[in-house]
């Protein structure tokens, strides 16, 4: 199985620079399903080419399962060896891992130059044909090349084979190439050979950040990618859907959201709600702070202009509130010393993430109602068992006090994407149960102008770790 990476970018020596493979050395390294061999046959300075040579063992591969699941033939005579699949993914991450992910050290300006690229793979088995193949590369600026391989060249009546080889050009950062490389290859091949589960679904959208969800065949890439199970492509789906949020517009900010704001503004119970977070935040003493589902950044903004804040990390699983939320805060244009305070990561609340340890307090501001009432249980777990930072102030809509705004239809919730709005009560026992449960204390505040009979627009807990 091989992969070949030209480019006519000068001076030769760059590739190396970016694969972080000498070009004059011959490497090889040891995976669990064979060997991966990296060498470059061209070197020059109007042309360089970069080979990944796998070889994969076939019988080592078979040792140690039982013989009885599969044809026994098939286990030994398999296209495995030969053929681009998504142990070839495994190889590129392995193998070029920090190229993959855009590190260069002595090089950091190359990794984000668009250089005129070529990867040739030898033999890519395409279900689904050439224009299946066309419509995954094309779409993403690439140009593609073809070539159609018989089953038998002997016996021509036995018709076309799956197989194709394939090259692709585009003038593009390395790392960008690698990356559709790393998520497609496996995408046109029937199997995978590996158990496909959340981690899976978290690559995927790790990988495919800022360019999946604008793909037009999104859908199929993400069904094939998970191997056809349902409930994760669901999942996928939907939150590469959240990534895209159409815009309105020259206003960023979605119309659903302005909604809200406009129902709300009266009170400015945003600056209110902003306002109780951080006087909490400030009252725990906290000196390194999550802001979990931090949007476009309106906490953000306030937590850099306190000193005593001295690490601020910003979590959203929206690519683009991200992308709004560096743009606002200017974070291209800090001075050093802020720009180093803050940090703003792509995740998903429901999934456990060790970038989330460590820290004395988290801001959790309007961000549950947006979650499934089933992943409700994972959030609990993500936050309060693993990441377990000593406060958590979190704050929801109190459902009661929707009845005082003549604008809000009875019934209705005050976001179209609000999963739920919880009666004070509601908030209260769930509240208690999880704080009971993971061994914190939970006192509530009313957040906004308090109704006699309502109470307020906002309700906020704050949880101190026992
Ligand atoms: N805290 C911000 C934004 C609130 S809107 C503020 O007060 O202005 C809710 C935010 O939660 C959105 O930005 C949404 O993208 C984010 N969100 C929804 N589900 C999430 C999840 N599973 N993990 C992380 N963020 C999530």
């Amino acid at each position: 199985m091989l992969l070949s990476i030209t480019t006519t970018h000068g001076p030769a020596g760059d590739l190396g620079y970016l694969l972080h493979k000498h070009p004059d050395k011959f490497q090889s390294f040891n995976l669990s399903f064979g060997t991966a061999h990296t060498y470059y046959p061209e070197v020059g300075d109007g042309r360089c080419t970069a080979c990944l040579l796998l070889d994969v063992d076939a019988v080592g591969l078979v040792r140690g399962r039982n013989p009885d699941q599969d044809f026994l033939l098939a286990q030994y005579v398999n296209d495995r060896p030969y053929v681009a699949s998504s142990f070839l993914s495994v190889a590129i991450a392995q193998v070029f891992g920090s190229a993959l992910q855009g590190r260069c050290k002595d090089r950091p300006e190359l990794v984000t130059t668009p250089i005129p690229l070529e990867a040739r793979l030898d033999v890519l088995p395409v279900r689904g044909g050439e224009g299946f193949l066309r419509a995954v590369f094309e779409p993403l600026g690439y140009e593609v090349e073809a070539t159609h391989h018989p089953l038998d060249e002997k016996f021509p009546e036995w018709g076309e084979s799956p197989y194709f080889s394939v090259t692709i050009r585009r003038t593009v950062p390395l790392s960008e190439l690698l990356t559709h490389l790393y998520v497609l290859v496996p995408v046109f091949d029937a199997r995978k050979h590996y158990f496909v589960g959340h981690d899976e679904m978290e690559k995927l959208l790790a990988k495919g950040e800022g360019w999946l969800a604008r793909h037009p065949a999104k859908d199929e890439i993400a069904r094939r990618y998970l191997g056809h199970r349902l409930s994760l492509y669901r999942m996928a789906l939907s939150r590469l859907v959240e990534d895209e949020e159409p815009g309105d517009g020259d206003d960023e900010t979605p119309a659903n959201e302005r909604a809200e704001q406009r129902l709300e503004k009266p009170l400015s119970l945003n600056d209110q709600r902003l306002g109780a977070v951080v006087a909490a935040l400030r009252a725990s003493g906290a000196k390194r702070i999550l802001d979990l589902g931090c949007g476009e950044g309106k906490l953000l903004r306030e937590l850099l202009g306190d000193r005593q804040f001295e690490e601020i990390l910003g979590l959203d699983v929206s690519v683009r509130s991200l992308e709004i939320a560096t743009r606002r805060l200017k974070l291209e244009r800090l001075p050093d010393a802020q720009a180093k305070r803050l940090k703003l990561v792509h995740g998903s609340l429901t999934y456990r993430d060790r970038r989330l340890d460590g820290f004395d307090a988290a801001a959790v501001v309007e961000v549950i109602e947006h979650l499934d009432p089933p992943r409700l249980r994972a959030f609990e777990r993500v936050l309060f068992e693993c990441a377990r930072p000593g406060t958590v102030v979190l704050t929801t809509p109190n459902r009661e006090f929707n009845v005082t705004w003549d604008a809000l239809p009875a019934g209705r919730f005050r976001h179209a994407d609000h999963r739920f709005e919880w009666t004070r009560r509601e908030f209260h026992e769930w509240a208690t149960a999880v704080a009971t449960r993971f061994g914190y204390a939970v006192r509530f505040l009313p957040v906004g102008p308090e109704h006699p009979e309502y109470g307020s627009p906002t309700q906020m807990g704050v949880f101190e770790r026992g």
